[in-house]
């Protein structure tokens, strides 16, 4: 493989030693006193102390909420939100360096892919619920809309801010105000981001930001004042937040785990298959809740598209997440290499066949290098469960009803994709399979327009789109 001089980014990510709370428009320290390290995942070193909000603090902050609700926010016309959300998205595009290294720096992903989506997407779902911010009337013709009052919503770190974006502009947009939990190993750019609404003038409490981990999530989601609740995360969690809210009369979406089958058939271009299926799976290491981790290929091609993919893994760059030629960064956390290395395990454990490429990882961080099973069966845990991390589980199949009954047998329905030639197997797919995006001839690809969520297990309600918004409609 060919060498590359090192190509570090160098923008100064303007970091605090310690962040606090982001409650009624001004940061505060938590009514604990407590804080706990974020750590960057790819040397180990501690990056801040994030504050930890305990019940009193996510108290507060939904009293703020209300507040904002009730005097402002909630009774603003619509196209004075859409000042607020359009300098929101201005004021990050001039600070899109700075994120882009903070977010890199506290979540492990490559920076080249902070600056060049995650960043860019963020500002991008700003920008696009600016724009119904005037014009709500048409998000559901011959009906009355009207806010919902105020939000809570928890977000995993998989995609820290641009999370937030789906969050945050629909429910802004439409008039309500907000409590937000991001995840605990990802709150930095959250609490930077509470710097660009203090700039940009938002009215205080609108947007009221608690840190912590699960016990903090389930004091935002458990609380009597929310009128919706707003979850992206694990299946396992999801349904924890279903069981305690039952009987309720709270608004919920839930945006949950995925197992999505990348199909490819025999008459698909497959040199551009094999780079759908290496976006599908390794972007972002992987954290990809609609990440590709399935391929169902068929079986006169399978043996040439198994070569091909090696072929192309072999040249990935795996380390650094800080240098902009890497092209698979850190793994998000101890815990989730820990759960990656236990799932590979059991795939050699149940038969399947391993190919890793000869990659040097780092000494210090965490590293997973991209790695693709195949001869894997439908029992094997590593076709069935979600991995989250770099690992490609290879299926064949014969006919196309095969392949959808395979893409289906699944607890999941949040993605999937087909390559073939014809279009008219592309439409019988998309119908036919179960799951809320079927990208064609393409993967991994994200737009403010359109809806995104999930079938069955990967839960219920859209972010993206009219639809996304109507979720945080009250309709009349
Ligand atoms: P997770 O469920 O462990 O945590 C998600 C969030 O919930 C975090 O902020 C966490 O602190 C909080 N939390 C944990 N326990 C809680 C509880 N009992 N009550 C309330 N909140 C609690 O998930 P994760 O590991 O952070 O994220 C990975 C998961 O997210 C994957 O399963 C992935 O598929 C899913 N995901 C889904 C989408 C989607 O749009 N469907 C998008 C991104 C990620």
């Amino acid at each position: 493989m060919w060498e590359f001089d090192p190509s570090p980014e160098t923008a100064d990510p303007k970091l605090k030693r310690r962040y606090d709370l982001f409650i009624n428009g001004a940061f505060v320290a938590p009514k604990s006193g407590k804080y706990f390290d974020s750590i960057n995942p790819a040397n180990e070193q501690k990056l801040a102390e994030i504050a930890l909000a305990g019940r009193e603090d996510v108290d507060a902050a939904y009293a703020a909420a209300q507040r904002a609700f009730d005097t402002t926010w909630g009774r603003m016309p619509g196209r004075e939100r859409a000042k607020y959300l359009y300098r929101i998205a201005r004021l990050l595009q001039d600070r899109a360096r700075e994120f882009a290294v903070a977010e890199t720096l506290d979540g492990g992903k490559p920076v080249k892919e902070s600056r060049d989506f995650d960043v860019p997407m963020c500002a991008a779902h700003f920008f696009y619920h600016a724009g119904w911010a005037d014009k709500l009337e048409y998000v559901a013709p011959g009906r009355r809309v009207a806010p919902l009052g105020v939000v809570g919503q928890v977000i995993p770190w998989n995609f820290p801010l641009l999370m937030l974006a789906w969050k945050l502009a629909p429910a802004l947009a439409m008039g309500n105000t907000v409590v937000l939990k991001p995840a605990e190993t990802t709150s930095i750019t959250c609490l930077k981001f509470a710097e660009i609404l203090q700039d940009a003038g938002l009215p205080p409490g609108v947007v009221n930001f608690v840190t912590g981990a699960g016990e903090t999530g389930a004091a935002v989601l458990n609380h009597p004042v929310p009128a919706k609740i707003a979850f992206t995360g694990s299946t396992e969690v999801g349904k924890i937040i279903m069981r305690s809210l039952a009987g309720t009369e709270k608004k919920m979406t839930l945006e949950l785990g995925g197992k999505a089958a990348n199909i490819v058939f025999d008459d698909a271009p497959l040199d551009q298959a094999v780079e759908g299926i290496v976006n599908g799976i390794f972007f972002n290491q992987g954290h990809v809740c609609c990440a590709g981790s399935r391929l169902l290929v068929h079986e006169p091609v399978a043996a040439a598209v198994l070569a091909k993919l090696k072929n192309r893994i072999k040249v990935l760059r795996v380390g650094d997440p800080m240098d902009k030629n890497t092209d698979i960064g850190a793994i998000n956390s101890q815990a989730q290499l820990q759960r990656i290395q236990e799932l590979v395990k059991s795939g050699t454990k149940e038969g399947a066949e391993m190919f890793q490429p000869a990659c040097r990882l780092p000494a210090k961080g965490f590293y997973f290098p991209p790695t693709i099973f195949s001869g894997v069966s439908m029992s094997h845990r590593i076709a069935r469960e979600e991995i989250f991390g770099p690992v490609l589980s290879i299926l064949t199949f014969r006919t196309v009803d095969e392949a959808i009954e395979k893409a289906n047998n699944t607890a999941y329905g949040l993605s999937a994709g087909v390559w073939t030639d014809k279009g008219s197997r592309i439409l019988k797919m998309s119908v036919e399979l179960k799951a809320g995006v079927v990208w064609a001839n393409t993967y991994n690809k994200f737009d403010p327009t359109s809806p995104f969520g999930g079938y069955k297990e990967s839960g219920f309600g859209r972010e993206g789109g009219r639809q996304g918004l109507l979720d945080y409609a009250k309709l009349t």
